[in-house]
C-alpha cells in the first residue's frame, strides 16, 4: 500500500515522487505501508499556496473558526475507531489506550480551544492605546509519532483558531493517522489553501521548512536536537520559533503517602505509551527510609504489567517505535547495569513472550544516583530511575538538577503542601496529588532545554497571534 500526505490547495498529490519511506508495523517488524514522500518542489508550493491564503484565513470569523473545529471535531469522532487503529499499527500503542486517551487529548484540544475563542477578545481598549491582536500569518507545524493527535490538534486548532495559513509536516511515522487527519479537515468549510500537508524524512523535509522566508513561525515538537536545528535554520529570517522538546521529569513522593496506591500510581504514569512522553515523569524520588517498601511495592506490581501484542485488549505495554529506538533504550539499560544499580524488575533483550517486533523489557533501577547517564538523559522507553532522598529540600534539589524542565509531579498527604512545594520546581507543569494525564486547558510547554513556548487554551492560542498597539 503506498501513502501520500502531500495535500495542496485542496488537493491530495499522490503520485510518485520517487522518494518513499517504508513504514513497518513495530509490533511485527513487517512492512505495512511506504509513505510517498514530498519533495522540494511541493513542499515550495504548500507554502506558497499558504502565503497566498494569509488574508483568506485572517478573514474567517471567530464564529466560522468554532464552526470548523466543530466539523474537525465531529470528524475525528466519526472516524476514531478507524484513528485508533491506525495509531496501534504505525506506534504499537495499546489499542485501549488508542481508544481512549489518544482520541481523548485531541478532542479536548478541539474543545478546548473553541471554548478559548468564544470567550477571547481580540482588541482591547486601555487607557492609553488601543491593544490588538492579530494573526502572525503563514504557520509551520512539525510534530513528532508519539501522541499524533494530541500534537498536531493543539497545533492545528490553535492556528485556525488565531486565523493563520498551515503547511504541516507532521512525523513520517504516523502517516496513517495523519493522512485520516488531513481527510477530516479536508471534509471542513476551511477555505482550500488554509490548511496544506508535507511529510517525508524530518532531517530532509525539515530544513527546507525552517530556512523558508515567508514563513512566519513555526511550531515544533520533538526532540531538542531538531528543535536546535530548527532554530538555527530559521535565525536569518526571524521568524518566530516556538519549541516543545524532551524531557525527563521528577515525581516526588512525600513522606506518610500511602505507598501501595503511589508507586503502582507512579509506575503507571512512567510506563504508559511504552513510556515515549515527553512529559513521562521517568525519575522517581523517593524517601530514603522508603527504600525497602518501595523495593516490594515495585516488584509485585511489575508483574501485573502486560506487554506484548498492542491489538489485545488486555496489553498494557507495547513495542517502541522502531529498531534504532530499541537499540538506544537496549544501551541505556546497559548503562544502567554497567554503573551498578540494582534492577527490580526487566533488564536487557526482549521479553520472553515477544519474539518478533521492538518490545523492551519494563525496567525500573533502584538507588540510582541523579547525576548518571540514566537520570540526565531521555530515554523514552519503559525505564524508571528511582532516586532517594534526605528530605523535601534535597528532593526539590535533585528534581531540578535537570537539564530539562517540562514536567513535574508531587504525591503528598495535603494539596497544599505540594502546591508550596510544586513553585520550588523549575518545570512548566507541576500535577500534584493526581492520577494520569494533566489538564487539557492548562498551559503546557518547558523550562530549560524542553522549550521556550506555550500550548493549550489561550497561552496556545496567543503564540500564534502579534500584538499591535494603536495610539
Ligand atoms: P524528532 O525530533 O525526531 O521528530 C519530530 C518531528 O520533526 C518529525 O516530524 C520529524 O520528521 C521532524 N524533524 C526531524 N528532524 C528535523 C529537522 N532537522 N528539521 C525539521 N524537522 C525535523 O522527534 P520524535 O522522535 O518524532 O519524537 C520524540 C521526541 O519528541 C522526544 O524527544 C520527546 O520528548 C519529544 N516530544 C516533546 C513534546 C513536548 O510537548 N515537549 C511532546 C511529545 C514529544
Amino acid at each position: 500500500m503506498k501513502i501520500s500526505n502531500t495535500y495542496i490547495n485542496g488537493v491530495f498529490c499522490d503520485e510518485e515522487t520517487g522518494k518513499n519511506f517504508e513504514l513497518i508495523n513495530p509490533a511485527t517488524e513487517s512492512n505495512y505501508a511506504s509513505l510517498i514522500c514530498s519533495n522540494e518542489e511541493q513542499v515550495n508550493n504548500a507554502i506558497s499556496i499558504a502565503l497566498s491564503n494569509e488574508d483568506v484565513a485572517a478573514g474567517l470569523k471567530v464564529v466560522e473558526r468554532i464552526e470548523i473545529l466543530n466539523q474537525i471535531l465531529n470528524g475525528l469522532n466519526d472516524r476514531s475507531l478507524e484513528l485508533a487503529n491506525a495509531i496501534t499499527l504505525e506506534m504499537g500503542a495499546p489499542i485501549k489506550l488508542t481508544t481512549s486517551a489518544h482520541i481523548q487529548m485531541g478532542a479536548d484540544h478541539l474543545q478546548n480551544t473553541i471554548k478559548t475563542l468564544q470567550d477571547y477578545s481580540f482588541e482591547e481598549d486601555l487607557d492609553e492605546y488601543q491593544l490588538v491582536k492579530v494573526p502572525i500569518g503563514l504557520v509551520a507545524l512539525i510534530t513528532p509519532w508519539n501522541w499524533p493527535l494530541n500534537q498536531t490538534l493543539t497545533k492545528i486548532s490553535s492556528a485556525i483558531a488565531a486565523g493563520c495559513p498551515i503547511v504541516m509536516k507532521p512525523s513520517e511515522y504516523s502517516a496513517l493517522s495523519s493522512r485520516i487527519l488531513i481527510e477530516i479537515i479536508d471534509k471542513s468549510s476551511l477555505p482550500k489553501g488554509c490548511f496544506n500537508c508535507v511529510n517525508g524524512i524530518g532531517s530532509e523535509i525539515g530544513p527546507l521548512i525552517s530556512s523558508h522566508p515567508d514563513i512566519k513561525m513555526i511550531s515544533f515538537t520533538g526532540s531538542t536536537l531538531a528543535g536546535v536545528n530548527i532554530q538555527e535554520l530559521a535565525a536569518t529570517s526571524v521568524k518566530r520559533v516556538s519549541l516543545e522538546l524532551g524531557g525527563k521529569s521528577a515525581h516526588i513522593i512525600c513522606s506518610g503517602v500511602d505507598l501501595e496506591i503511589a508507586i503502582p500510581n507512579a509506575i503507571d504514569q512512567c510506563f504508559i505509551n511504552s513510556g515515549q512522553s515527553c512529559s513521562a515523569p521517568t525519575r522517581l524520588l523517593i524517601s530514603k527510609e522508603d527504600i525497602n517498601e518501595v523495593r516490594r511495592i515495585s516488584s509485585e506490581y511489575a508483574t501485573s504489567i502486560i506487554t506484548g501484542n498492542p491489538k489485545n485488549e488486555s496489553t498494557n505495554l507495547g513495542p517502541v517505535i522502531n529498531f534504532k529506538q530499541y537499540e538506544s533504550i537496549q544501551k541505556y539499560i546497559k548503562s544502567g547495569i554497567e554503573d551498578g544499580y540494582e534492577i527490580i524488575t526487566g533488564g536487557l533483550g526482549k521479553p520472553d513472550n515477544c519474539i518478533n517486533g521492538y518490545y523492551i523489557k519494563p525496567t525500573i533501577f533502584l538507588n540510582v544516583d541523579n547525576s548518571s547517564l540514566i537520570a540526565q538523559e531521555e530515554i523514552f522507553g519503559p525505564v524508571l530511575s528511582i532516586i532517594s532522598y534526605l528530605d523535601i529540600d534535597d528532593a526539590v534539589k535533585i528534581a531540578n538538577d535537570s537539564i530539562y524542565g517540562l514536567s513535574s509531579y508531587i504525591t503528598c498527604l495535603d494539596d497544599g503542601e505540594g502546591k508550596i512545594i510544586a513553585k520550588r520546581l523549575k518545570a512548566g507543569q507541576t500535577i500534584v496529588n493526581k492520577k494520569g494525564r494533566g489538564s487539557a486547558p492548562a498551559p503546557f510547554g518547558g523550562f530549560k532545554k524542553s522549550g521556550n513556548g506555550r500550548e493549550h487554551g489561550q497561552f496556545g492560542l496567543e503564540e500564534y497571534l502579534e500584538v499591535k498597539a494603536v495610539i
